[in-house]
């Protein structure tokens, strides 16, 4: 059976030019970056080369780059380490509703220390509203984290707009950007952000590895002690084959953006018209217009979510429910939650489709073709 996979957004396969680079790294490159001799320069070099392509790929500047492990430990470092650094100037952070646990959590543990937050509900779209954040800033707000692209919805957020709101505001404005980056044009100059989260799995790199851009003379607490790699800002010995990789697939999803957005974007027009000709019902959850171009989340009225996953993984096509953060992927989003409220039948029927390295256009309409059949089981036509 042709297996099938729609769940790139949860985590994407490794490019083989990434493997091939990483191969080369941990083959031929094994010197500790801290070494003062010719081995230890070795791999230095190849930090810096991937930091120079990093920070090139958003506007950056090399030394505003921190290697991490992943998208998780880069949300937690801007947002706990920006409040802890910041504390003497406020204690008050805004986020959204619908945020990546690895920021809704840091801002959990934010409150466990005596810092407030102001979380911004979303729109049925999945927008967060500008006056309202302009209504929640207030003049001990030390941090704003809005993220890029929902990793749900593929939503995206005003974000050149927020930072333009943020101007004059001394609060640092942080973006979860790891399911946005690589399949939109960021330029953090241009947008006003500065602190932008980085995931390397997404885009067809390696697990276990990203980064977190801080703009110049913004202040962060570390979160790991240690040596004094990464600008002070975390220690321990870098992940050295693993951001040969990330600099790697960057470099590659910048060449190919521009082709991946207006093919995955013919996918799910193609996609919603099979669906639309077979007359199933189906709910498209969030703003299509304004939405990251590998992901379509739809509901289907009438089904559940396990039967749906079960059923498709049995046609062979790989899909999630929406929240590919929870195990098993079945759990209800809190996204569509706060999306519909907690009592819609969406969150209970709705699916997350999500193209990238790999699929074909056949493999599209063969996976919505079975999906129609699925979904025309479940409901016995209806
Ligand atoms: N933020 C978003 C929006 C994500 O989708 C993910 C991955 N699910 C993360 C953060 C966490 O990234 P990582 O898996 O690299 O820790």
């Amino acid at each position: 059976m042709e297996r099938i996979y729609l769940d790139h957004a949860a985590t994407s396969p490794v490019h083989r030019a990434v493997v091939e680079r990483m191969a080369t790294m941990m083959t031929e490159v094994f010197g500790n970056p801290s070494s003062i001799h010719f081995f230890g320069r070795q791999s230095r070099h190849v930090l810096d080369e991937a930091r120079e392509t990093v920070a090139k790929s958003i506007g950056a500047k090399p030394a505003e780059i921190i290697f991490t492990s992943g998208g998780t430990e880069a949300d937690n470092l801007a947002l706990i380490g920006a409040a802890l650094a910041n504390r003497h100037r406020g204690r008050h952070l805004i986020t959204t509703a619908i945020e990546h646990h690895a920021v809704l959590h840091a801002c959990r543990y934010l409150e466990s220390e005596g810092f407030e937050v102001t979380y911004l509900p979303v729109d049925e779209r999945g927008k967060i509203s500008l006056a309202e954040l302009q209504r929640a800033l207030r003049d001990d707000t030390i941090v704003v984290s809005v993220m890029f692209g929902n990793n749900e919805t593929g939503v995206l957020q005003p974000i050149e707009a927020i930072g333009q709101l943020l101007k004059d505001h001394p609060a640092y404005f942080h973006t979860d950007a790891v399911q946005a980056y690589g399949l939109v044009p960021i330029d953090v100059n241009e947008l006003g952000v500065d602190l932008l989260s980085v995931s390397a799995h997404k885009i067809n790199g390696p697990k276990g590895v990203g980064f977190l851009y801080a703009r110049e003379h913004v202040k962060l607490a570390p979160r790991a002690f240690g040596g004094e790699q990464e600008r002070k800002r975390r220690a321990g010995t870098e992940n050295v084959a693993g951001v040969a990789g990330l600099a790697k697939a960057v470099e590659i999803a910048q060449e190919t953006m521009a082709t991946k957005q207006s093919e995955y974007r013919t996918w799910k027009a193609k996609m919603l018209a099979i669906f639309a000709e077979s007359g199933i019902r189906y709910d498209v959850n969030g703003d299509e217009e304004m939405s990251l171009p590998h992901i379509l989340n739809v509901a289907f009225p009438g089904t559940n979510v396990e039967s749906m996953l079960v059923n498709l993984d049995l046609a062979g096509i790989a899909a999630s429910s929406g929240s590919a953060c929870t195990a098993g992927s079945i759990d209800p989003s809190h996204v569509l939650v706060a999306m519909f409220g907690k009592n819609s039948d969406r969150i209970r029927s709705s699916i997350r489709f999500s193209f990238g390295l790999g699929n074909t256009e056949t493999q599209i309409e063969k996976a919505a073709y079975e999906t129609v059949n699925i979904v025309k089981r479940l409901t016995n036509g209806r």
